[in-house]
């Protein structure tokens, strides 16, 4: 007997023929003898709606309340958690929902993007001994302890649910089930050729979630790697039937390092279009520039990622290009603007149609010439890079959008990471 969390994304709760499939995944677990925590996302879709609803009711206001945000927001995983117990139920499996406030899942007050900071799972675990009953949790959210208010985690954090929960009770597995059957080399839904990888570091998956791979939160993969609790990430679409209680179902485990036995050099390949560049043109090129831009963005809590500075033929004034999410690019801008007496520019260049492609692994630490050889393959394909950033196990390099496929197909094949077929 083990005892085993498991997660169900959007897709694979997305109406109530979806459900009764998860139903049939925990039935299959329970049979086992297992005792089973279920942590459950919104319906694909739902989310998104609840959002909109939000900045639909603004009429006058630019920004609303986070805290009803959040009110409303936390809504979605309430009622697949509660459809999941009925369905439970139905099977004759004893099973409840439980709201985040109500283990509770304590978190930090940054509504619509809180940590969590503590769950008891005491109650569950009595649970599971006395009346084998299995918890069905709603994902992405909790409460803030001092305010009693409803907090949810930021999106994807039903993967940070699972894992923290995964944690507070000690569980022998924590599985996350979703509309792929475990972590590419690349989005395959991008790139067909992209490989399953059996296994990844916590360290690689944590870039590749950074960097624009959103089959996990970032958060999660954090959490994991603090907490020591290894991920298993598989197919929700398999028919739970067909799938042996005691064998190895196809998908990937996120350990630690040194649990993988065969490092490649490159792992996988990331990329995201929610990025913008600004370039500030001609900048006096004398100390205290670059603190006269970064400074006034980090006190509009802008998260500035690439940074590029050349300095002009005649030694006096410099360009200074730089990248900041999408979502901030205009008050990236706006800030610049304002600073500009104080900065002192000629002019501002920005481009929004620019996606950053990444490449990652942990073999990069020992092998030299890794990004050479991804400039060299770009220009013959005549792609331009704006910016390059590095650090020891990744890099990354700023493009015009419209190539971003064919940048991360001619870097997957570079790397060796395509597909072999028959
Ligand atoms: P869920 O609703 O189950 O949380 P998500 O939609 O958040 O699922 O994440 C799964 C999606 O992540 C996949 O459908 C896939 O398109 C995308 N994805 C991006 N990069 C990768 C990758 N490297 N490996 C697997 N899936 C990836
Ligand atoms: N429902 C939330 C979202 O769509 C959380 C999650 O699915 O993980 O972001
Ligand atoms: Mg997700």
């Amino acid at each position: 007997m083990a005892r085993l969390v498991m997660k169900f994304g959007g897709t694979s709760v997305a109406d109530l023929d979806r459900i009764a499939n998860v139903a049939r995944h925990v039935k299959r677990e329970i049979d086992a003898g297992h005792e089973v925590a279920v942590v459950v996302s919104a319906m694909s879709g739902v989310t998104d709606q609840l959002v909109a609803w939000c900045e639909g009711a603004l009429r006058t206001r630019k920004i609303f309340d986070a805290r009803e945000y959040d009110a409303v927001v936390a809504t979605g995983e309430e009622v697949t958690a509660g459809l999941l117990a009925i369905t439970l139920q139905d099977m004759d499996i004893n099973a409840r929902s439980w709201q985040g406030w109500q283990l509770p899942v304590l978190t930090s007050n940054v509504h619509a993007s809180a940590r969590i900071l503590d769950i008891n799972g005491t109650e569950l675990i009595r649970r599971f001994r006395e009346t084998r009953e299995v918890a069905v949790i709603a994902g992405f959210q909790g409460v803030h302890k001092e305010t009693n208010r409803i907090t949810t985690l930021g999106r994807g954090g039903s993967d940070t649910s699972v894992v923290a929960v995964a944690a507070a009770i000690r569980a022998d597995r924590c599985d996350i089930y979703t509309d792929v059957d475990g972590v590419y080399t690349t989005d395959p839904r991008v790139v067909p050729r992209a490989r399953r990888l059996d296994r990844v570091a916590f360290e690689e998956m944590l870039e590749l979630a950074s960097l624009g791979a959103k089959v996990m939160q970032v958060r999660s993969v954090e959490l994991g790697m603090v907490r020591n609790v290894r991920i298993f990430v598989r197919s929700s679409f398999d028919r739970p039937e067909d799938i042996d209680p005691h064998g190895n179902p196809p998908g990937t485990l996120i350990c630690d390092e040194a649990e993988i036995v065969e490092q490649q050099v490159v792992t996988g390949i990331a990329f995201s279009r929610d990025e913008a560049q600004i370039s500030i043109r001609e900048v006096q090129d004398k100390p205290g520039v670059a603190a006269a831009i970064f400074g006034p963005l980090a006190a509009a809590n802008i998260n500035v990622d690439m940074i590029v500075q050349n300095v002009s033929a005649d030694g006096k004034t410099t360009d200074l290009t730089f990248t900041v999410p999408a979502a901030d690019y205009q008050r990236a801008l706006d800030v610049i603007v304002k600073a500009r007496p104080a900065i002192g520019y000629a002019r501002l260049d920005s481009a929004t149609d620019v996606a950053k492609v990444s490449v990652i692994g942990i073999g990069m630490r020992s092998h030299a010439g890794v990004a050479a050889q991804a400039f060299s393959a770009l220009a013959e394909r005549a792609i331009n890079i704006r910016a390059i950033t590095t650090s020891e196990i990744k890099f990354s390099l700023l493009i015009d959008a419209a190539f971003t496929e064919l940048a991360v197909r001619t870097l997957h094949s570079l790397y060796g990471l395509d597909k072999v077929t028959a």
